[in-house]
């Protein structure tokens, strides 16, 4: 929070509707950008700017049903903790299961993991915002042994080369991609990875339209290409990474050369040249990747290719320098 500005008249709460968590000033009447919230800074993109119209009493429901007919609020909840209790009894606590919803603030996953582990016992309990992401948590596992991301949001505007792979920000994540439109400067270069031409394209200096389910090749051809150049950062390497020289075996088994890059990304080779020489030569490089990414059944190994990259240079977790998803 940027305490030099001062607080709006109403409540401070956070946007639910993705994951950028911009924070919003609520009044009955409207709803507006937070300006001392880290995320935003006051912006917020149109599904946020409507967030207020959504709560109108019309089509929404505002007591509680069952079977079809209202029911007062202490009615609802014996029926719930009454259908718990009984499963409980019948088949024991992991009988019981939450799938809880994307748009629930922290707070809220708390309370819920709570009530299921803590006090009803039962393991299960899971969202759809862990498992949209579930690809990048295995890679991420494997690269660091824990399910951490090394980058944050100010890393996309120190970075002076931003790699967006798979990542339509213009649509995904508005504010976030504000933020990167705004951080543009002299000699900070975006190279977008995507098979379509999105929205996002528009900022890049490099579009590489790499055939669809590609990444892990290119990415591994990168890894060849730095490792050829003397790019890799063999200190960081031998102090931080284990297995570099048999990924590397396996990298150059997918993705021999740049040519070969090339043929299966049906990219053309200087694009792909041009994208190596521009990651080598700057040590501010981000990688950003997103459902493009995450969402395939080689999910994981893609997620991978970028991360073993970032390891090679040691660029993890420094400013500008980073991951992030
Ligand atoms: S980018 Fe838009 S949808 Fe996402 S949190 Fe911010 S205001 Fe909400």
């Amino acid at each position: 929070m940027d305490s030099k500005v001062k607080p709006a008249a109403g409540t401070q709460t956070t946007c639910p509707y993705c994951g950028v968590g911009c924070g919003v000033t609520a009044t009955p009447f409207e709803v507006t950008g937070d300006e001392r919230h880290p995320a935003n800074q006051g912006r917020l993109c149109v599904k946020g700017s409507a967030l207020h119209e959504t709560l109108v009493p019309s089509g929404r429901l505002l007591k509680p049903r069952i079977a079809g007919e209202d029911r007062s609020w202490p009615e609802a909840l014996a029926a719930v903790s009454s259908a718990i209790r009984d499963a409980v009894a019948q088949h024991g606590p992991g009988s019981v299961a939450f799938y809880l919803s994307g748009q629930l603030l922290t707070e809220d996953y708390f309370v819920a993991n709570k009530l299921a582990k803590g006090f009803i016992g039962t393991p299960h309990v899971d969202t759809n915002s862990r498992l949209c992401m579930s690809a990048a948590v295995a890679a991420q596992k494997r690269a660091f042994g824990e399910d951490c991301v090394p980058g944050c949001y100010e890393d996309l505007e120190l970075a002076d080369l931003l790699v967006l792979a798979g990542s339509n920000a213009a649509w995904a994540h508005p504010v976030l991609y504000q933020r990167m439109q705004a951080s543009q400067r002299a000699g900070r270069r975006v190279v977008v990875i995507d098979p379509r031409r999105t929205a996002t394209a528009e900022l890049a200096d490099l579009h590489l339209k790499l055939k669809p389910g590609t990444d892990t090749v290119l990415f591994n051809g990168l890894l060849v290409w730095l490792r050829q150049h003397e790019a890799t950062d063999q200190s960081y390497i031998a102090e931080h990474c284990s297995g570099f020289a048999e990924t590397l075996v396996c990298a150059q088994e997918v993705a021999p050369s740049v040519t070969s890059v090339a043929a299966q990304c049906d990219l053309d080779e200087d694009d792909v040249e041009r994208f190596y020489r521009w990651y080598a030569d700057t040590p501010r490089t981000v990688t950003a990747f997103s459902q493009g990414i995450n969402q395939a059944v080689t999910g994981t190994d893609k997620c991978n290719a970028i991360i073993n990259c970032h390891l090679a240079t040691g660029r993890v977790g420094q400013p500008g320098a980073s991951l992030s998803r």
